[in-house]
């Protein structure tokens, strides 16, 4: 296990290694949080509105704190604010404490830099009258809303707050208009898609990355190609642990998800990866044609990722 934590801009610390909570089944996801929180060492919980799930997720903190085998001090909570609730985010906020039986988070996450109609026909995927297409919020202006987490983060009911899924290019038509730069990047990230230049200029604003769906989503399905294998065969190791030690090597937050209380506390094995296991999976996304596993449809262009653009 290890006890990396990582020091973000506003001074706070932030655990490296997180465990990751979207799809996790309720009736599944309350055992897997309390199973990390008591029986691994893990520190940090990812979690959003929008996975449905914060309830479960919240008992399973409270289960672990009432073991007395951790304090609410010691656990690093995320959450995120969904594109529905753009205009809204005091409220949103207020949803998921309520949900997680907290009084504050750790860090708030604008989850995508888009805006959905707050007024549609669903409360967090409203869809115009094709039943296909996502109704998005022309007025969506990504400093207003940040402006919006600006104003709690003075609350105190969230202790950091950050973006998710920013490319360089949002990045910079926010940056010149906050007074609080985010924290982190919540961003998808492994060998296969590894975007050198966005982790970059993050790093020379002061912004933490924060790696999702490191073992490529669903599945796992990078667990099964031959160079991740490769480097797990010498180390006597899982290709998971090759992932996920690849990140914190380098200085990101990784947030494998696991319902499955044997990988949750594998994936904590961290690998002394070598100067050639690096040189191998630094230079996996010049090889390759990226991998992007996470492509909502609203996302193409839209987003500005040079990869994705359709
Ligand atoms: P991951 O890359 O973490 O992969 C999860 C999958 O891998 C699950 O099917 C899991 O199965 C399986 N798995 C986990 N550990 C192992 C192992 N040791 N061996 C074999 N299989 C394994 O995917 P996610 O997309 O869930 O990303 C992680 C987290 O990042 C999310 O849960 C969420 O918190 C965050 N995220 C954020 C996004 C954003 O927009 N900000 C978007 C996507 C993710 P099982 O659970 O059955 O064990």
């Amino acid at each position: 296990m290890t006890d990396i934590r990582l020091t973000l801009n506003n001074g706070t610390t932030i655990p490296a290694l997180g465990l990751g909570t979207w799809q996790s089944p309720k009736g599944e996801v309350a055992a897997a949080v309390e199973y990390a929180l008591t029986q691994t060492g893990i520190r940090h919980i990812d979690a959003a509105y929008v996975y449905q799930n914060e309830q479960e997720v919240g008992e399973g903190i409270k289960k672990a704190i009432e073991s007395g085998k951790v304090t609410r001090e010691e656990i690093f909570v995320t959450t995120k604010v969904f594109p529905s609730y753009h205009t809204r985010v005091a409220e949103s906020l207020d949803k998921s404490l309520k949900n997680l039986g907290l009084d504050y988070v750790d860090l708030l996450l604008i989850h995508w830099p888009v805006g959905f109609n707050p007024n549609g026909n669903h409360e967090l995927f409203p869809r115009l009258e094709d039943g296909t297409t996502i109704d998005l919020d022309p007025s969506f202006d990504v400093v207003k809303t940040w402006k919006q987490f600006e104003a709690v983060y003075k609350t105190g009911k969230t202790k950091a707050i950050g973006v998710s899924n920013f490319s360089i290019a949002i990045l910079e038509d926010l940056l010149p208009h906050v007074e609080v730069v985010p924290a982190v990047d919540q961003i998808e990230s492994h060998p296969f898609l590894a975007q050198p230049e966005l982790v970059a200029f993050a790093k020379s604003k002061g912004i933490l990355i924060e790696a999702y769906s490191p073992l490529g989503s669903t599945g796992g399905p990078l667990l099964k190609l031959p160079e991740i294998v490769k480097i797990a065969e010498k180390h006597n190791a899982s290709p998971a642990s090759v992932l996920i030690s690849w990140h914190l090597k380098e200085g990101r937050i990784v947030l494998p998800k696991s319902v499955t209380p044997a990988r949750i506390s594998s994936n904590t094995i961290v690998v002394s990866l070598d100067k050639d296991d690096l040189e191998v999976l630094d230079s996996l996304h010049k090889t390759h044609k990226p991998i992007r596993n996470i492509k909502p449809a609203w996302g193409a262009n839209r987003l500005k990722f040079p990869d994705w653009t359709e």
